[in-house]
């Protein structure tokens, strides 16, 4: 926890203003909002902003976050902590809330993009009650996991295995609030809320990635029963079902990615097994939010290191074999039927499989006109299908792909200069290129 702006407490309750971390239970935000509230003896409430748009996210997300709010309202009523939504942007909202409410304290929960970042700065101008800030969503907290932008997972990794032990603990449960707040609540009007938006409509929600806390739990739970066991042989084939698909409710923050470190740990698998997925879910995870916080240009070339920068800019001019429109991309019309049935499967089940998304982000450098114009238009796809979208992992993993972030320098050819390339027979020898396109191009 910090305080990020310093303000005089009121009488009135103690303010959680929820944002990324989508969740009733195991909130390290609300906890510590509930905790400040049982010593100034004050009611909680738990406030949402519902925007009308959101770095392009569409119906899709929209649908997936909403009813997995749905959820925590009814969590907190069971808690006796009021849940209001809000429609519009927070930095206007939230102050006007405190305002009205006579709030004595605000808390808010943690995220590195510039956005988020942007709100908090602007609701902490317009308030002048305390304003704390809790990382509730990495498990070390990113400004403590390092002071600055991480080289790679290799200079990383050492700092969080050296924090994790005084921060990888079990959660309090949260409490049945002790105090009422006396003040005036209309029902939420969900349906009304949702008139309120100005986004894309087209893209449906997914049938096989059902939102919400209890939802989180179960796909955790299969995770560990079926899947864990065959996470090291399996999880780089696309045509199996090994990851843990867990990335779209870490996103919304619908489960915690200290939960699942914790249920990892408890089981009975090898340690190897396990230290593989854990390096996943909170080195490389920790990683990228490190990578957003400490570089405000995540989403441009500017934030490749020099090397990549230079090396690309060297290969402008190559000749690409195939050229490619955004639109030719978005609706898999390349020449290439495995990378078309990586674009589908990301449109039709909002969630491309991990290793997929490598070639995906690999061929789009390839075949557009330069490293600017891929990388907006992999932004422009990832955010507008994928469930776990405008992540941080999202944008790293897309500048990883394109401008070498968190790699090094490989061997010298066309286009990609010293940045790693992918190629088909690649994919070959690790699965079964056949079975992938027959299910995703059908
Ligand atoms: C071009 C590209 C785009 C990507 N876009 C996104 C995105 O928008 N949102 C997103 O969450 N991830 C993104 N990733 C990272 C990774 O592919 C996904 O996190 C993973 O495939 C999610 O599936 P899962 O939860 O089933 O993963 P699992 O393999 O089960 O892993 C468990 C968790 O570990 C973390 N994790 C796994 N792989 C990575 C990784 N390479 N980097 C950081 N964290 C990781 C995630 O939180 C994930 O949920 C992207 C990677 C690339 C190369």
């Amino acid at each position: 926890m910090r305080l990020i702006a310093k303000g005089n407490m009121k009488r009135g309750p103690m303010v959680y203003w929820m944002s990324r971390d989508q969740r009733a239970k195991e909130n390290w935000a609300l906890l510590f909002t509930q905790d400040l509230a049982q010593i100034y003896h004050s009611p909680v409430i738990v406030v949402f902003c519902l925007v009308p748009q959101f770095l392009g996210a569409t119906f899709r997300q929209y649908h997936f976050m909403v009813e997995g709010l749905k959820e925590v309202e009814k969590t907190l009523a069971e808690k006796n902590i009021p849940f209001f939504l809000l429609t519009g942007l927070p930095n206007k909202k939230i102050p006007e809330f405190v305002k009205k409410h006579k709030v004595s304290a605000l808390v808010t929960d943690f995220s590195p993009l510039r956005i988020k970042k942007e709100w908090k700065r602007e609701v902490a101008q317009r308030i002048d009650i305390p304003f704390y800030e809790v990382d509730a969503h990495n498990i070390v907290p990113c400004w403590t996991a390092s002071p600055k932008q991480e080289y790679g997972a290799y200079s990383f990794r050492p700092k969080i295995h050296r924090t994790l032990p005084e921060f990888l603990e079990n959660y309090p449960r949260l409490k049945r609030h002790p105090i009422t707040w006396k003040g005036e609540k209309e029902k939420t009007d969900w349906g009304k809320s949702m008139l309120t938006l100005k986004i894309d409509q087209t893209v449906p929600p997914v049938d096989c990635l059902k939102p919400g806390e209890k939802r989180a739990q179960k796909i955790l739970r299969d995770f560990l029963r079926n899947k864990l066991l065959f996470y090291d042989k399996d999880r780089n084939d696309p045509t199996k079902d090994a990851q843990s698909n867990l990335s779209p409710y870490i996103h919304f923050g619908q489960i915690s990615a200290q939960r699942i470190a914790l249920e990892v740990l408890k089981s009975s698998f090898a340690r190897e097994l396990t230290d593989l997925f854990l390096e996943e879910l909170i080195v490389r995870r920790e990683l990228s939010d490190n990578f957003c916080y400490y570089n405000p240009d995540y989403d441009s070339i500017k934030a490749f290191p020099s090397w990549a920068k230079e090396t690309l800019d060297k290969h402008r001019r190559d000749r690409r074999e195939y050229l490619y429109t955004q639109d030719q991309l978005e609706y898999g019309h390349t020449h290439d039927p495995l990378w078309n049935a990586s674009q589908m499967e990301m449109v039709k089940r909002g969630k491309l499989h991990g290793y997929m998304r490598m070639y995906w982000g690999k061929k789009i450098m390839e075949w557009t006109e330069s490293p600017e114009y891929a990388m907006k238009i992999a932004i422009y796809l990832n955010d507008k299908y994928e469930l776990d979208g405008r992540d941080p992992n999202g944008y790293t993993g897309i500048a990883w792909c394109m401008g070498g972030v968190h790699d090094r320098a490989w061997k010298e050819r066309d286009i990609f200069g010293k940045v790693r390339y992918m190629n088909y027979n690649g994919c070959k020898s690790k699965f079964n290129i056949k079975t992938y396109i027959e299910k995703w191009l059908n």
